[in-house]
């Protein structure tokens, strides 16, 4: 794909980096979940084919509730949640990005995609 772009997202205290291959990322998934309306993350998701932990596996904690379904990690050092994993509903290994860790990304510009998690 052309038009593919590479991203760098980390955390707040650099302990976890990431790389990350997409379609320019234009929009972004906001989740009004018991999760994410909490930590206010905006999300966009991509194959965990095109992403890449450059470093910070150790440094990640996990959380899970619900139906644990999604990973949702974090740094334990600053405590910033930059990206979890989980998988598509045909089992396909996924990254949910928070674009907000994103450096390239200004999340001001892209369009916000509400989405009633609360009632999943
Ligand atoms: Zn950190």
């Amino acid at each position: 794909m052309p038009d593919q772009q590479t991203y760098h997202g980390s955390c707040h205290c650099g302990a976890v980096r990431y790389e990350a291959k997409s379609d320019p990322i234009t929009q972004a998934m906001s989740c009004n979940c018991s999760m994410c309306r909490r930590k206010g993350t905006l999300l966009a998701f991509i194959p965990a084919a095109d992403f890449t932990l450059e470093t910070g596996e150790s440094a990640l904690a996990d959380y899970q509730f619900n139906r644990q379904m999604i990973h949702h990690l974090f740094c334990r050092t600053c405590g910033v949640t930059s990206f979890a994993r989980g998988v598509m509903p045909d089992g396909t290994p996924m990254v949910a990005l928070n674009v907000r860790c994103i450096d390239e990304i200004d999340p001001e510009t892209l369009t916000i995609n509400r989405v009633d998690g609360k009632s999943f």
